[in-house]
């Protein structure tokens, strides 16, 4: 019952939950319930108001808050739940144009391309244009044209003031041209396309307008500009909207994401009802304290309220290590410690830094102490090359297909059709713009082309549009399992990974893991079932893999902690250069933001909060930036526990000055001397060079071991026994 649902809330939150149909926006702090607001609305519409849970469309940030959303609900609504569309705005917008595509000029088998795929059809744009791959990144051309979808601009809106802005009108157009010619949208293609579709199409946007006449959205600050404009044309003028956000968690600028768009919901909805929330129940007072300290820095913001229900806490440690391999290891010996010591599970932790890259030094440290992880991102499961051919197979059986997905596996197995041969190909199909298959049913067919290909390149290409045309015809009375059986028999697929070396148990293992997938959700048969299965996987982003049943630290990128809460968080690099990030540097809006990223992070602790930084950059970093984050010294003194700490103008002439907060006496065992010879687990023997202390209780230590040389360490965590 929903009446249950509003026990759990406090007065605030009920206001919310309960408020009167219409447009409503919650706007409140980190932990203040805006996400168990927003899904007890849900159960009270449904309760409540008695409305029909197909009329509801909730928009989270992940799919993974989605699903976790439904489940909360489910408990609830029970079967009921099945009839509510929740999901990000990527897959709402998929499931419409699966039914509606056909109006905006494309089949409703569209192909959906994922970043990789965009970044090979740039390759072959810059190809066809005469560009350097090396001068022209495929990378920040994609970007670049992402980021002119988010603001919705076509090819043709492009400024050509520059050179490169020249260059990326001319491949956005070029590769325009060769989505559509494989009937392929990439992300920012499923929301333009769905807006066309209610721009242009009165009949089709009443009708979802009639149909979702409640809608939802979480995280709101992070929408763009078509996402906007999606939730205002159902909405508008008189829809029963609740959003919820917070404007100091915007960390999405970078992609297009605009928090203004919290002011233009009021322009627009004239009569708006803001709600607020102030009671923060994640995170230790001194967490909040902390955090709110960081984001006051900001200008132009309007300050909140924010009350911690759990009354003091520990002090947020903020840790100085002499490198990004001495955080790493900090980091592990601290998990270790805690688990051991105060009782925590490996599930409770988070480590997290600004950039991908940073996670090499603490991977390494995890594996060197044999401590399970979880990495978000990195070389992701649908990434995977055996994965990705497979996948690309089924795009084959999908019908038509794409030429992207048949020159990644027309050779593979090696099967004769060669470079050559694909060059002819695409030859023929750049003068027809046809598909794939259609080419092939119609070169194999033409006398004039038999006799252009030669009986070489033609017999090969026969074979496999045999079996393809076979697999094809058996389609409909195939599940999405025995699909994917067909490619590994039928087209030989299996036969090729049984050959592939040392690595072939590994993939043959991740191909029956997709299988399994498959066969758990996706039991219905035929073409329908298998394009719902690739749109599923499509839209799988790094967050959505993130496995709960495993206990383990989980090591992921400030923007993907979005959301998410943990007992213990670490987060590490908190240099100038890394965090904020040097692109940032001369940029206040974008200082801002770097600003919103740390608090982001901050306020995913529950209990404990670690902020590490080295004295020495990454090896990929030029100059090697050394700095204390800036941000760092936004932290109240009350609230933190150094083991360094520096006076403001020593700090500015870059030196760091060792001074323990408080010097307590150690325990005797736990004490070194200089001279000392010492083991270590690892490093073997050594002798103890220098000895400062660090923190409360530890020391720092400088040994000189026999093997490895010199190394820094903290007394607590080395595990040295004196010899
Ligand atoms: P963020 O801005 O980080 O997304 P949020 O405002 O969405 O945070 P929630 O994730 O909904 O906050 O809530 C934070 C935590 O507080 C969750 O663990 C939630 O279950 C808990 N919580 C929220 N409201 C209450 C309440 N009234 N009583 C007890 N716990 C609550
Ligand atoms: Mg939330």
């Amino acid at each position: 019952m929903a009446i249950d649902l509003l026990v759990d809330l406090n007065e605030e939150q009920r206001r919310a939950v309960t408020a009167p149909l219409g447009a409503n926006l919650v706007l409140a702090g980190p932990g203040s319930g805006k996400t168990r607001v927003l899904t007890a609305r849900v159960a009270y519409l449904v309760r409540e108001h008695g409305i029909s849970p197909r009329s509801i469309l909730a928009v989270t940030f992940t799919n993974k808050a989605a699903r976790e959303m439904v489940e909360r609900l489910r408990r609830i609504l029970g079967s009921e739940v099945a009839e509510l569309t929740m999901g990000t705005f990527h897959s709402v917008c998929t499931r419409i144009l699966r039914r509606e595509a056909r109006h905006v000029g494309i089949p409703e088998t569209f192909v959906i391309y994922d970043q990789n795929d965009q970044l090979e059809v740039l390759r072959a744009v810059l190809k066809e244009l005469n560009l350097d791959p090396r001068r022209y990144s495929p990378l920040a051309l994609a970007s670049a044209i992402s980021r002119a979808k988010s603001e919705m601009l076509g090819p043709s809106d492009i400024a050509r003031s520059s050179y490169w802005e020249e260059i990326v009108a001319r491949a956005y157009q070029r590769y325009q041209e060769l989505l559509g010619q494989a009937d392929a949208l990439d992300f920012d293609d499923l929301l333009i396309y769905t807006l066309r579709l209610f721009r242009d199409h009165e009949a089709v946007a009443s009708r979802y307008r009639a149909r979702y006449r409640h809608i939802l959205v979480d995280e709101f600050q992070d929408t763009n500009l078509p996402q906007y404009e999606l939730i205002r044309l159902l909405a508008w003028p008189d829809g029963d909207l609740f959003a919820v956000g917070d404007e100091d968690q915007s960390i999405y600028r970078w992609r297009g994401a605009d928090y203004r768009n919290l002011v233009r919901l009021r322009e627009c909805f004239p009569d708006l009802r803001t709600y607020l929330l102030e009671t923060n129940y994640r995170s230790t007072h001194t967490i909040v304290e902390a955090s709110a300290a960081v984001i006051a820095r900001n200008r132009g913001r309007v300050p909140k309220k924010l009350r911690a229900v759990v009354s003091g806490g520990e002090p947020v440690q903020v840790r100085k290590a002499g490198s990004p391999e001495e955080e790493a290891e900090f980091v592990v010996g601290e998990i270790r410690r805690l688990v051991e010591q105060e009782g925590f599970q490996l599930g409770d932790f988070a480590v997290m830094y600004r950039m991908n890259a940073q996670s090499r030094a603490l991977e390494e440290a995890f594996v060197r102490h044999g401590m399970p992880y979880r990495l978000v991102g990195g070389t992701r499961f649908y990434q995977r090359r055996e994965v990705k051919d497979v996948l690309a197979y089924l795009r084959l059986l999908l019908g038509e297909g794409d030429w992207l997905s048949f020159e990644r596996v027309a050779n593979v197995p090696a099967r004769g059709i060669g470079e050559a041969t694909l060059q002819k190909l695409r030859q023929l199909s750049a003068d027809a713009s046809l598909g794939p298959l259609t080419l092939l049913r119609k070169v194999t067919a033409d006398p004039a082309a038999r006799e252009a290909l030669g009986s070489r390149m033609l017999r090969p290409l026969e074979r496999f549009l045999g079996v393809w045309d076979q697999i094809l015809s058996r389609l409909p009375s195939l599940t999405v399992a025995e699909a994917i059986d067909a490619v590994l028999n039928d087209f030989g697929y299996a036969v090729h990974l049984h050959q592939g070396g040392p690595e072939a148990e590994e993939r043959l293992q991740n191909i029956a893991e997709l299988r399994a997938v498959a066969a758990e959700h996706f039991s219905d048969r035929g073409a329908t079932a298998l394009a719902a299965f690739l749109d599923e996987v499509a839209l799988v982003a790094d967050i959505d893999e993130l496995e709960d049943r495993v206990e383990a630290p989980v090591l992921l990128t400030l923007h993907m902690a979005k959301g998410l809460e943990f007992p213990v968080v670490f987060i590490v690099g908190l240099q100038e250069g890394i965090l904020p990030h040097s692109r940032s540097l001369d940029d206040p809006e974008q200082l801002a933001e770097e600003r919103r990223l740390f608090y982001v992070g901050m306020t995913r602790a529950q209990r404990k909060l670690y902020l590490l930084y080295s004295g020495r950059g990454r090896a990929w970093q030029e100059g090697g930036y050394a700095e204390p984050s800036r941000f760092l010294r936004d932290l109240p003194v009350e609230v933190v526990s150094t083991t360094e700490r520096a006076s403001p103008r020593r700090r500015r002439h870059g030196e760091l000055q060792a001074q323990p907060l408080s010097a307590q006496p150690l325990a005797p065992e736990a004490s070194f001397f200089p001279g000392e010879l010492v083991t270590h687990p690892h490093f073997g023997r050594g002798t103890v060079v220098e000895v400062k202390p660090a923190g409360r209780a530890d020391l720092e230590l400088v040994v000189a071991f026999d093997e490895v040389g010199i190394k820094r360490l903290l007394a607590s965590l080395a595990r040295l026994q004196k010899i």
